[in-house]
């Protein structure tokens, strides 16, 4: 019996020469998130136990754009996404819009558990997540100075920004597992896009979209311009692939991001694992912060 951690921190134009100072920080965050998670997977735990495990080390961690440090709205507020799917019964749980809790990958956890629902959105995920005992924390605690530099620069030119395309480089966070009982599970957590506006929701809390766990194909986290990944359904078209097609994960990952995503004119990567324990991380981006750990095994964590 093996199992298997991957986490991402996000895909995007990553300028080898502008992250050099914060490399380490990056690697450092992964390799972090990837003991977190595994040292659940080492004990015997469940893989949904340890992708939000995982997303919550990342979540708590600044540079990325999850959680703490995460990117700001149009409005320069954080309206934060999330979900979490386990793929034995294909139970899912999902946030969006979601302001004032520190780990929303938790507050989505909370839902697939505790709820008759898929995703909640704004406010009345607020209102679940004060139900369910959350500690809900002031604005202060998500903003970084860097963010509201990242903003205004977006705002001179009306656009908005992947995060890993503006000059700071932060990103997206996911994770997925295979654990020792060969359950698989999946979890993404984003702040979205700089300057998003009008409570834009992106692909990270949509399940198919953004994540995807089925036992019968595979385990997703996707990363990346989220508009073309809810138009491919990215995170459902690999296992789809797989599943009706008979496809290879490599194959149905490979597909996904180079064909489809491709195809769109956008760029973004995915972090995927099967039962078997095969894994696969494809972007089209110049790079997609990531990293795995296997029974057994040191983790390893790579940006190109
Ligand atoms: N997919 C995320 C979104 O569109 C952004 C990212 O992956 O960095 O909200």
């Amino acid at each position: 019996m093996k199992y298997v951690l991957l986490v991402h921190g996000g895909a995007g134009a990553i300028n080898r020469k502008m992250i050099s100072s914060k490399r380490d920080a990056y690697l450092n965050g992964l390799e972090s998130a990837l003991r977190a998670g595994g040292r659940i997977l080492e004990k015997g735990g469940s893989a949904l136990d340890a992708v939000e495990k995982a997303v919550i080390d990342l979540e708590n961690n600044p540079i990325f754009n999850a959680g703490k440090g995460s990117v700001l709205t149009h409005d320069g507020e954080v309206e934060l996404d999330a979900s979490i799917m386990e793929g034995k019964g294909r139970q899912a749980g999902a946030v969006c819009g979601l302001r004032n809790i520190t780990n929303p990958i938790s507050a989505a956890r909370c839902v697939l558990q505790e709820s008759e629902h898929v995703l909640l959105s704004a406010k009345g995920a607020l209102r679940f997540a004060n139900a369910m005992g959350f500690e809900q924390v002031t604005d202060g605690y998500f903003f970084t100075e860097e963010r509201k530099a990242q903003l205004e620069k977006a705002l001179k030119t009306d656009r908005v920004f992947l995060d890993h395309d503006s000059d700071e480089k932060h990103g997206t966070v996911g994770a997925v597992a295979l654990d020792l009982e060969g359950n698989l599970a999946a979890a993404t957590s984003t702040g979205g896009l700089t300057n998003k506006k009008w409570g834009r929701v992106g692909d990270s809390p949509l399940i198919g979209a953004g994540t995807w766990a089925d036992n019968r194909s595979c385990a997703v986290s996707c990363t990346g311009y989220g508009e073309a990944f809810i138009r491919c359904l990215t995170a459902y078209e690999v296992g789809a692939r797989i599943l009706f097609g008979g496809s290879s994960l490599e194959k149905a990952g490979d597909a996904a991001i180079h064909q489809s995503i491709g195809e769109l004119g956008a760029t973004g990567g995915l972090i995927a694992v099967d039962r078997m324990g095969n894994y696969h991380m494809p972007f089209n981006s110049a790079g997609m912060f990531r990293g795995v750990l296997m029974k057994g095994r040191e983790p390893e964590v790579r940006i190109f």
